[in-house]
């Protein structure tokens, strides 16, 4: 038999997909499950942007694009990424489109690193899952970096400057964040620059998906920090600002590394689909309302939800800055129904009580000294809210009896 690379066998994933699947099957048997798993608004995307997407397709805007993208859309892209982040100098050129942003993960760690040669990549942990995947595949070594729950789960600073050493080529940092909600400050982000200033051979790539969910203080972006905006690569996109999350539309802006990305584009996706980058344009260019009732109505969710959380016996929940997560710690829940861990916690829960969360672990590797957590996306309904929340309320008082 011809055999399998080792790098395809050893692939990570996206656990998000694999507890879904397993929340699909238990809904096929008639379940009744209230799912917090998915990380996508639940919200329709609007209606100009529908139609502008229609309109490309009656208009046969459909073939290929350019790899980089069609001119309106960088154009649209370098305007908008400059006008929410302090007015940087970002040119069209600067700025490439591709199928979502989770593609230009790879492509930055793939266009930095070389493979076996000892390069190292820093990233969030927890953190989205797929950086740690990409950097394996890529034949760099993972470098994880605690976030702590003291800090509103940021990193701490002396840890960066402990873990940068000479093969140090990339740093990961994501604001607001996935999966606790964390944001970076602009003094946190400040003091990061300030480490990365003594090692200059340190990129940076800011993924910065969820920059128009942030509540409260103003978005900052480390690209906004003097010196920084050459080594960063923004990366940010249509899927969460607006609800494309399937109509797959990212976009990233570095001055040096944008024809890289380009040709990583060429030899892989081509392009992302035309008609997306028209309606992108539109998502852009075009009236903002939806998007900011959106917003609005996640932040009035998060603070249900934290409310609501806070209440449940052995749960504690910090109020997040951003995104649409909450990473409730449950280690006194998981002690009082004698659950080992947030996996069993998650699972049992799942089976006993019909709520679907995902676990620390799917995140990453449990921090020392930090606890069990779970995810919320709190992208759900005001009732689901209500009633899954109640349900984990009663799932842990039916078991605290039982165990006491
Ligand atoms: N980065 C983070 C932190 C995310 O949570 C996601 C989506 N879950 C992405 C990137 C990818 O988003 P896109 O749909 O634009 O590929």
């Amino acid at each position: 038999m011809p055999e399998i690379s080792r790098r395809a066998r050893s692939l990570g994933t996206e656990n998000a997909f694999v507890v879904l699947a397993e929340v699909n099957e238990l809904a096929r048997q008639g379940k009744d499950i209230i799912s917090f798993c998915i990380g996508q608004p639940d919200f329709p995307a609007p209606q100009n942007v529908q139609e502008a997407a229609i309109r490309a397709i009656r208009e046969g805007k459909h073939g290929y694009t350019p790899s980089a993208g069609i001119d309106e859309l960088r154009d649209a892209a370098a305007a908008y990424l400059s006008r929410t982040r302090g007015g940087l100098p970002i040119r069209p050129a600067d700025v490439v489109v591709a199928a979502g942003a989770k593609p230009f993960i790879a492509y930055a760690i793939l266009s930095v690193t070389d493979h076996g040669a000892g390069d190292e990549v820093i990233y969030p942990n927890p953190g989205f899952p797929i950086y740690e995947s990409q950097i394996l595949a890529s034949g760099a070594r993972p470098v994880p970096i605690h976030l702590h729950e003291a800090r509103g789960f940021a990193f701490d600073p002396d840890d960066l400057e402990r873990l940068i050493n000479p093969r140090t080529r990339l740093l990961i940092l994501n604001t607001p964040h996935n999966p606790t909600g964390g944001l970076l400050s602009r003094g946190e982000l400040e003091q990061i620059a300030a480490i990365l200033k003594r090692h200059p051979q340190v990129w940076v790539y800011a993924d910065e998906i969820y920059s128009r969910l942030v509540y409260g203080e103003a978005f900052f972006s480390i690209a906004q920090v003097p010196g920084m905006l050459e080594r960063t690569i923004i990366s940010d996109g249509a899927s969460k600002t607006w609800a494309m999350t399937g109509w797959r539309i990212g976009f990233a802006s570095n001055p040096l590394l944008a024809p890289l990305f380009t040709r990583w584009i060429t030899n892989t996706e081509s392009c992302a689909s035309q008609i997306s980058q028209w309606a992108a344009v539109e998502a852009i260019n075009g009236p903002q309302d939806a998007a900011e009732k959106m917003k609005a109505s996640f932040l009035a969710r998060r603070d249900l939800i934290v409310r609501l959380l806070n209440e449940v016996p052995g749960v504690s929940c910090l109020v997040p800055g951003g995104a649409f997560y909450v990473w409730p710690n449950v280690t006194e829940a998981c002690r009082m129904i004698g659950a080992a861990d947030s996996e069993a916690f998650r699972k049992r829960l799942l089976s006993e009580a019909g709520v679907a969360l995902l676990a620390d672990i799917h995140f990453g590797s449990r921090v020392p000294g930090e606890g069990q957590h779970v995810r919320f996306s709190y992208a759900a309904s005001k009732e689901a809210i209500e009633k899954g929340v109640a349900r984990m309320a009663a799932f842990i008082r039916k078991n605290t009896q039982k165990a006491a």
